[in-house]
């Protein structure tokens, strides 16, 4: 079936939706986005996706293309027109298009917005959860703002690309103070060597995870203790456990960091029973 884009109030074939060149999110990456995980056609954590996009555009000065409602009417309309049940969504705002200049363009300038989706094979993913999966480390190169949900990848893109070469499937930065900060498209988190659940705290320069803010509360209410600490590589290395969260991976056992096996080097109870506990709640709180 042909896969159809919302772009700027149309529903375009994917093939041929495209923006201005001279977008900024193109041309400066002066864009924000937010990615959500769709269950049974809805979507997951909804809430929280939508605070932290009204947030970004905030911090940015992007005017709000469209309220909630109309937001979430056209998320809805684009996964009806790809019949989406099981996928991920994606949303881009940019500041406009307007002729190329890093200062921001004239106020009338409108938001420029494009939205994707996309089919997600769970009997695949959780095939994969089962097995988890390898990270390896890298030197965390970010700027400085990294709790807004900005298209200025690049950094993240070349961690994930260091880690596919070394057969790893996710890269999580460790900043000059030698702590992890978080994925390239991921929290971070461990079950360390007392059995105690860790992820970094966000006063540090980490994105505040939508999944790891209700992974929070759902290991809250199974009654386990956890703790927003920052852990190294090392300790990591040493846990009991290791996984990622995300609205992609959802909560992502990891078996090995730099090659070495974390605990037996099978994916752990903690992080499987946490994502069944993650899946449950997304798909019963989805809209
Ligand atoms: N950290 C980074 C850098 C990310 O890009 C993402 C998601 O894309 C996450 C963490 C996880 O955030 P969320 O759980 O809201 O998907």
């Amino acid at each position: 079936m042909p896969r159809t884009a919302y772009v700027n109030g149309r529903y375009v074939p994917l093939a041929q939706a495209a923006v201005h060149i001279e977008d900024r999110g193109y041309q400066l990456a002066d864009a924000v986005y937010e990615v959500w995980a769709v269950f049974g056609g809805r979507l997951a954590d909804a809430e929280g996706h939508f605070a932290r996009l009204q947030r970004s555009l905030g911090e940015l000065r992007i005017p709000t293309p469209m309220s909630r409602q109309a937001l979430t009417t056209v998320l809805k309309e684009v996964l009806r027109r790809n019949r989406i049940n099981e996928g991920l969504i994606y949303l881009q705002i940019s500041r406009g298009v307007a002729p190329r200049d890093h200062a921001f363009p004239a106020e009338a300038t409108a938001p420029a917005v494009v939205i994707t989706a996309k089919p997600v094979d769970r009997a695949a993913t959780e095939a994969k959860a089962a097995l988890g999966v390898s990270v390896i480390t890298q030197p965390e190169n970010r700027w400085g703002r990294c709790d807004i949900k900005t298209v200025g990848l690049l950094p993240n893109v070349l961690a994930r690309q260091a880690a596919r070469e070394q057969g790893a499937a996710e890269a999580w930065f460790v900043d000059p103070d030698g702590l992890v900060t978080e994925g390239a498209s991921s929290n971070a988190w461990i079950v360390d060597r007392n059995g105690v659940l860790r992820t970094r705290d966000t006063r540090a320069n980490i994105l505040r995870g939508v999944t790891r803010l209700t992974l929070l509360d759902v290991i809250a209410q199974a009654g386990l203790t956890v703790e927003e600490r920052a852990f190294t590589p090392q300790e990591a290395k040493e846990a009991q456990e290791a996984f990622i969260t995300g609205a992609g991976s959802l909560v992502l056992p990891v078996t090995r960091i730099d090659g070495a096996l974390v605990g037996t080097g099978e994916a752990g109870p903690v992080a499987k029973r946490l994502r069944s506990l993650y899946i449950e709640r997304a798909r019963a709180t989805a809209i």
